[in-house]
């Protein structure tokens, strides 16, 4: 008997199902075992059935149409995969809250460039809840595949092996563990926008001044940004590290790191790290799991901005 798959959708962009039909032939192995029963990007069912084994939640949930369809897939499926750093930790949808609801209704439907300009909200639009969740902030996931979109090296592994139920050990590393950049002298450091010079290929980008997220974000991607010269911004989500020390998050990690690198005090560090909802904080605002460490600065961003 086939293994029966969904993928449902919830506040997102549906790259994350994009990537999984990216994999090409190594479906065709999958198709032989599984049949995807429902998945709104990819086919016309409007309602997932029951019976489902496998069911993968894309996106964050962010209103109550997005939780009442997470609660559904959750009573339908035996497994229950969160697909992408959305779904993981609220990802980009997560960034929604630093603006309040009617401000962000009113972009959308009367500032925002559009064929249709009557600037009326329609009335039908699922209300949104107080504040963007993670999927796990909800309901009981089974499994956590992260990356945003989760990235072909990793998904050609994964996908297979969960349809087979074969165990398999990947690494539990940073970004760092897979960049083979050289640390060197760290003088007269200075914070640099991304736009300002052209970091040299050989050192680590975060010595050079670029605001590089590698030490505290989740190896998913066999480093893929700066192996291509472009600083980490942590879109797997945060390492194990941080995840599973209370104490521990992405801002504070990153002020000591830098401290550490360049022997300034933690205060002046501080000083010197510009908007950092959207540079530390962008994948990961809207996860309960991240905002309620001790040490996280979402809350009072969050706070601060919505008003
Ligand atoms: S994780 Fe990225 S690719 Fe996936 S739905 Fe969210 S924004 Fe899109
Ligand atoms: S901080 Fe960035 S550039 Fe430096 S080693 Fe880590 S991933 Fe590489
Ligand atoms: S290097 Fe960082 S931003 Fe780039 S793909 Fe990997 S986790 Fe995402």
């Amino acid at each position: 008997m086939s293994v029966k798959i969904a993928i449902e959708e919830l506040a997102g962009c549906s790259g994350c199902t994009i990537a999984v039909l990216d994999l090409h032939e190594v479906l065709l192995d999958v198709v032989d075992k599984a049949e995807i029963v429902y998945s709104p990007v990819i086919m016309d069912v409007k309602e997932p059935p029951e019976g489902i084994d496998i069911a993968f939640v894309t996106g964050a949930v962010r209103n109550a149409e997005n939780q009442e369809r997470l609660e559904k897939i959750r009573r339908r499926a035996k497994t229950l995969v969160a697909l992408g750093t959305c779904a993981c930790y609220g990802g980009i949808s997560g960034l929604s809250m630093l603006h309040p609801n009617d401000e962000i209704f009113s972009y959308v439907y009367r500032e925002a460039e559009t064929v249709k300009p009557d600037g009326v909200i329609p009335t039908d639009v699922p209300p949104f809840l107080y504040r963007a969740f993670a999927v796990g902030d909800l309901t009981k996931i089974d499994y956590y595949i992260t990356g945003c979109p989760p990235k072909e090296i990793y998904l050609k592994q994964i996908i297979p092996a969960l349809v087979s139920g074969d165990k398999l050990e990947l690494s539990r590393k940073s970004v760092c563990a897979d960049c083979d950049r050289k640390m060197g002298p760290v003088d007269n450091w200075r914070l640099k926008r991304r736009y300002e010079g052209v970091p040299d290929r050989e050192h680590c980008l975060l010595g050079q001044g670029y605001l590089c997220l590698g030490s505290v974000t989740f190896g998913r991607c066999a480093a893929a940004c700066p192996k291509n010269n472009v600083p980490c911004h942590g879109c797997n989500g945060p390492s194990l590290d941080i995840l599973r020390e209370p104490c521990r998050d992405i801002y504070s990690m990153m002020v000591r790191r830098i401290a550490d690198l360049t022997g300034k005090p933690e205060k002046e560090v501080e000083k010197e790290l510009y908007d950092i909802a959207h540079t530390m904080y962008p994948f990961t605002i809207g996860s309960l799991i991240m905002e309620d460490k001790e040490v996280s600065k979402i809350r009072d961003l969050v706070k601060e901005r919505s008003r």
